[in-house]
């Protein structure tokens, strides 16, 4: 039989040949025969069928009737609520194609979940259908339905969705555990901080009273005591250097670090510093230059502001390869801007890059000793000033730190006050 439109048993135009009579194609048999509607529906791998005004089945693909458990023959001609009698659906697909008949109008993506039991317990299958009118002349003739099967595709969704609702898990899990560990190492910092301040305290003030009593009535160290007790009071200072650097950084993990700004003159800081450094710029075999012009007046916590200082000087004495180092000091309007340049090792690009967060280093603890803390410190106290400090340097080409500094306080935002 082939297919017509209007009903199944209607003389109207065959829906493969658009002028009309199915009959009028070229001869049969030759590869140049329009594909029948039959032949389309017998291979089209989408649930497909035609529904005429009366409800009867005009045509059916293979697919379709494969779903429905009834041929293709049994379907042509017969009415919808017979074919469909078995489908738990029925009733709703047949009021989806009289809708779609009366009012023109598509339904798309109308999806439809079919519980079967068979001998291996329930089977959930999932189909997809769309309703479109056809239209001839402008009058609906007859509604098409297309159904895809969506059960295989929502299997691997489901199964993809799954693994990623996995992966997120471990990641989250992972995050979880690695922040524990952060917060457990500043725990352990601040606490071993505190607990090596106290014997470091006590030690330098009985090494003081030893020295003043060994030394008599003029209360100095006897000479040939005086090296070793210079070397002893050198390395003690180290040691308070380093915990106090400790504690710097479980009081910045704790938002503890609070600045105490008052009025002072950044040139005159600098140069005493300078002269502070010249011992260790002398015994690296380095000179220090200083291009500081007279006074250069600001409020700052001066405190922090020589732990600044102390830590750029050290480094450019430590990185600085016993070449000369300048120090400038300007200001540009409220900004008083310092630099320190070296011309020593020089940072990598990738070094560059993490330069400035906690325990980033980007040499070799062989070749230079160090906790990585000194820049992270600076940038923290720097910022929380309203300031910023950069580097511009090439590996092997020397590097110069430059730090601006707004002459006074910043307003403290919400973010800043967090900060402190
Ligand atoms: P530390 O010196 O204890 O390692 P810092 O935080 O002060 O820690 O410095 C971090 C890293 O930055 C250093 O390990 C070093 O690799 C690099 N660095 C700092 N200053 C200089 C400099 N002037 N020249 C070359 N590298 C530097």
């Amino acid at each position: 039989m082939t297919p017509r439109l209007g009903s199944a048993q209607d003389t109207g135009p065959d829906v493969t040949t658009p002028e009309g009579g199915g009959s009028a194609a070229p001869p049969s048999g030759g590869g140049s025969r329009p594909v029948e509607l039959a032949e389309l529906m017998a291979t089209v791998p989408l649930g497909m069928a035609i529904i005429d005004r009366e409800l009867r089945f005009v045509e059916v693909s293979d697919a379709m009737a494969a779903m429905h458990g009834v041929s293709r023959e049994a379907h042509l001609g017969q009415p919808m609520v017979e074919v469909l009698r078995a489908e738990p659906s029925a009733a709703d697909v047949v009021r989806r194609v009289r809708r779609v008949l009366e009012t023109g109008v598509a339904l798309e993506g109308v999806e439809i979940i079919h519980r079967e039991s068979g001998a291996h317990g329930e089977r959930t299958r999932v189909y997809r259908a769309s309703y479109h009118p056809v239209r001839r002349d402008g009058a609906i003739v007859a509604a098409c339905i297309y159904v895809e099967d969506m059960t295989e595709r929502r299997r691997v969704e489901a199964q993809r969705d799954a693994g990623a609702a996995r992966e997120r898990s471990v990641r989250e899990q992972a995050l979880r555990e690695t922040q524990e560990a952060v917060r457990a190492r500043d725990e352990f910092l601040s606490v071993a901080a505190h607990e090596l301040r106290t014997p470091l305290t006590s030690l330098r003030l009985h090494l003081q009273l030893l020295l003043r009593q060994v030394g008599g009535s003029n209360q100095e160290p006897p000479a040939e005591l005086a090296p070793r007790a210079r070397v002893l009071d050198r390395q003690l200072s180290r040691l308070v250097g380093l915990v106090n650097t400790l504690l710097d950084v479980s009081r910045l993990a704790a938002g503890r670090l609070s600045l105490e700004p008052r009025e002072l003159d950044l040139a005159q800081m600098v140069r005493q510093m300078a002269e502070a450094f010249s011992e260790e710029f002398n015994r690296a075999g380095s000179t220090l230059s200083l291009h500081v012009d007279g006074p250069l007046l600001g409020e700052w916590d001066s405190l922090r502001l020589e732990q600044v200082l102390v830590n750029l000087l050290s480094n450019a004495v430590k990185y600085g390869g016993g070449q000369p180092v300048e120090v400038s000091l300007a200001s540009e309007g409220p900004t008083a801007v310092l630099a320190v340049k070296d011309q020593g090792i020089g940072i990598s690009e990738d070094g560059m890059a993490r330069l400035f967060g906690k325990f980033e280093r980007a040499v070799s603890e062989r070749h230079y000793g160090g906790l990585g803390l000194g820049l992270y410190i600076t940038r923290q106290i720097v910022e929380a000033m309203g300031g910023s400090i950069t580097v511009r340097s090439a590996q092997g080409k020397g590097s110069t730190f430059i730090l601006r500094l707004p002459t006074r306080p910043p307003v403290p935002t919400k973010a800043a006050a967090g900060a402190r």
